[in-house]
C-alpha cells in the first residue's frame, strides 16, 4: 500500500490541533454557519462577519484542544472530541435540537428502545466521516515526541496567538460580537463542540454534587382527615410529548379525541409545562418546588408527591410503560411495562394499554388505604410517531413512517402525530373505564398530564428539549385533562369545569394530587390546587353555580 493510501500523517502537536480546529470547525458547524447567516441577513456585512465568527471559533477550538495537548491523553481526547462532534452536529442538523446539559441529560438517561428510534443511516454516514475518519487519521498520524517543556512552550505559543486573533477580532468589530453575545443565544448554543463539551462538563460537576446529598423530607405531617371515610381510588396518567392544541377536546379540527368526547372530561386548555423533556418535566411535576426554583440535579435528593401521599398512608403503585420514572417512584412500588414479562398487549413494541392488565387484582389486593397509581405512557414519543399505535388507530394517511422527519411532508408528520394523540384517546377511556367499574367501592378520579409538547417542523424545528426561554408554544403547552368518578365527593365536576380555560402549569400538580387525597399538612397549598379553587369558586358570592 503506498503511503498516501495508509493515511499515515506526520504532525507536530502544534500542527494536529491546528489540523482538528479546522477540520470540526468547517465539517461539524453547518448547523450553526447555517443560522448564522440566516440571522445576518442581507448585506455585504454577513461574509465579513460569517468569516470573522467562524475564525473566532476556530481559534476557541484551538484552546480547546491545546488543554489536552500533553502526550498520553492528546490522541484519544481527540478521537472523543470527534465523536461528541458528529453526534452533535448529526441531531443538530437533522432535528435543529440545541445540546445544553438538559439535552444531554436527555440524551444519556435515554434507552435502548429509544436509540433505536434514532438510528438511521444519516446518523451512521455522520459518525463515519465526523468521527471515524478524522479520529484514524489522528491516531494512525505520527507526532514525534519532543519533550515535555518543548511542547509546553511550543503550545503556549499557539495559544497566546489564538487569544490575541480572538481579542482583535472582537475588538474590530465590537458592536457586532456585542449584538451576537446579547440576541444570538441560540447560535451560540450551536458552537460545535464547545457548547456539548461545556454541557458535559456542567452535567457531570452537577451530578458529583448531587450523588451525597442526604434524602431530604418534606410533609412529615401530612394525613388524611379522620373524617375521610370513603376510599379514594385515583390513577394519574403521566403522558408523553402531548400537545395541547392537538386534542379535540381543546379545539383542533380533527377529531382526536373521539372516545374521551363521549366521556366527562375536563380538559384544561392553558397549562403550561415545567420543562420541554421527560427528565425535567416528570420530576417537576411532582416536586413542591414550582419551576422557578426547580433543579433536577438536587430534585433526586428531595422527597416528592408520591413520598407525601405514602406517608399519609396512601398505597402508591406506579406502573411505567416509557423509560422510568426518572428517579419520582425510586421509593415506590415500581413495575415496569416496557417487554412482554408485564405487558400482554405488545406488537411492535409494548401498548400504553398493557400497563391496565391486573391492576384490579392490585386494587383488590389492598383493602386499606387511598389508592394512587400512576401510569407513565410511552404516548406520542419522537422521531418514530408511526410506532405508537397499533394499526386500528392509523386512522389519518399518509403517515411519515420515518425517524428522518425531514423527509416527510409536514402533512405525513401531522397524520402520524395525530394518530398517537387518537391511540392516547383511547388509552385514556379505557382508564376511565377501569375506575368506572370501581365506583361503587370508591371516590374514583383521573388526571392526566402530559409532560411536555413537541415540534413538528414548524419554522424547520423538530421533537422537544429546546431551553425553556425559546421553546416555542408547541414545546410547553401541555394536555392536561381531569375525570371524576360519580361518587367522588370532594369536588363538583361541573364547577371544575368552569376552570378550563384559567392558566395553569405543571406547579399545579403537586398540590392537585394532596388535594385529590384531602392531605392536611403544612406543605400543602390551596391556591395551587385546582380542586380547592374550585370550591372557592362555587362559595363565591358572585354564585357560579
Ligand atoms: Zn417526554
Amino acid at each position: 500500500m503506498n503511503r498516501r493510501f495508509a493515511l499515515k500523517f506526520r504532525y507536530s502537536t502544534n500542527q494536529a490541533v491546528l489540523v482538528a480546529a479546522a477540520f470540526i470547525t468547517l465539517f461539524a458547524n453547518q448547523a450553526f454557519f447555517r443560522g448564522l447567516f440566516e440571522a445576518l441577513g442581507a448585506g455585504s456585512w454577513r461574509y465579513l462577519h460569517t468569516g470573522s465568527l467562524g475564525l473566532f471559533l476556530f481559534c476557541a477550538l484551538v484552546l480547546l484542544l491545546l488543554v489536552f495537548a500533553s502526550r498520553p491523553l492528546f490522541k484519544p481526547a481527540l478521537v472523543v472530541l470527534f465523536f461528541i462532534s458528529a453526534v452533535s452536529a448529526y441531531f443538530m442538523d437533522t432535528y435543529n435540537v440545541i445540546i445544553d446539559s438538559d439535552m444531554l441529560g436527555n440524551v444519556l438517561s435515554t434507552d435502548g428502545g429509544e436509540v433505536m428510534d434514532l438510528l438511521s443511516l444519516r446518523l451512521f454516514v455522520y459518525l463515519l466521516l465526523l468521527g471515524v475518519l478524522p479520529s484514524v487519521i489522528i491516531w494512525r498520524a505520527e507526532i514525534p515526541a519532543v519533550g515535555f517543556r518543548r511542547t509546553l512552550l511550543s503550545s503556549l505559543k499557539l495559544a497566546s496567538l489564538s487569544l490575541l486573533i480572538m481579542v482583535a477580532l472582537v475588538l474590530i468589530s465590537s458592536a457586532f460580537y456585542a449584538s451576537f453575545v446579547r440576541e444570538q443565544k441560540t447560535l451560540r448554543y450551536r458552537m460545535n463542540p464547545l457548547m456539548p463539551v461545556y454541557s458535559v462538563y456542567k452535567l457531570g460537576k452537577e451530578t458529583l454534587a448531587a450523588a451525597d446529598t442526604p434524602l431530604q423530607v418534606i410533609g412529615e405531617d401530612a394525613q388524611t382527615p379522620a373524617a375521610d371515610i370513603h376510599r379514594e381510588l385515583v390513577v394519574m396518567v403521566v403522558g408523553e410529548t402531548a400537545r395541547a392544541d392537538r386534542f379535540s377536546l381543546n379545539g383542533y379540527t380533527r377529531q382526536t379525541n373521539p372516545e374521551l368526547e363521549q366521556e366527562e372530561v375536563i380538559s384544561f386548555t392553558r397549562v403550561d409545562a415545567c420543562g420541554t423533556s421527560t427528565l425535567i418535566s416528570v420530576p417537576c411535576m411532582f416536586s413542591l418546588r414550582g419551576r422557578d426554583a426547580f433543579d433536577s440535579m438536587e430534585e433526586r435528593s428531595m422527597e416528592n408527591a408520591l413520598d407525601v401521599l405514602g406517608s399519609a398512608g396512601v398505597n402508591v403503585l406506579w406502573r411505567d410503560n416509557n423509560s422510568n420514572s426518572k428517579g419520582v417512584a425510586d421509593r415506590m412500588e415500581f413495575e415496569d411495562f416496557r417487554s412482554p414479562g408485564n405487558n400482554p398487549v405488545c406488537d411492535e413494541e409494548c401498548r400504553d394499554e398493557g400497563m391496565l392488565s391486573g391492576l384490579q387484582d392490585y386494587v383488590d389486593r389492598h383493602d386499606e388505604g387511598d389508592i394512587l397509581i400512576v401510569l407513565h405512557q410511552m404516548g406520542s414519543h419522537g422521531p418514530a410517531y408511526y410506532k405508537r399505535y397499533p394499526p386500528a388507530f392509523r386512522k389519518f394517511v399518509p403517515t411519515c413512517d420515518s425517524n428522518q422527519l425531514q423527509d416527510c411532508s409536514n402533512e405525513e408528520i401531522d397524520n402520524a402525530y395525530d394518530n398517537t394523540i387518537l391511540y392516547t384517546d383511547h388509552f385514556l377511556a379505557a382508564v376511565i373505564g377501569f375506575l368506572r367499574s370501581n365506583d361503587d367501592r370508591f371516590e374514583t378520579a383521573m388526571l392526566y398530564a402530559s409532560d411536555h409538547g413537541e415540534s413538528l417542523g414548524e419554522s424547520g424545528v423538530y421533537l422537544h428539549g429546546l431551553p425553556y426561554w425559546i421553546a416555542p408554544d408547541a414545546q410547553t403547552h401541555v394536555a392536561v385533562l381531569m375525570w371524576f368518578g360519580k361518587n367522588y365527593y370532594d369536588a363538583d365536576p361541573e364547577v371544575v369545569r368552569l376552570l378550563r380555560d384559567e392558566e395553569f402549569s405543571h406547579d399545579n400538580v403537586f398540590h392537585t394530587l394532596l388535594g385529590l387525597f384531602e392531605i392536611q399538612s403544612g406543605i400543602y397549598d390551596g391556591d395551587k390546587d385546582i380542586l380547592q379553587r374550585s370550591r372557592e369558586l362555587a362559595g363565591a358570592p358572585s354564585g357560579y353555580q
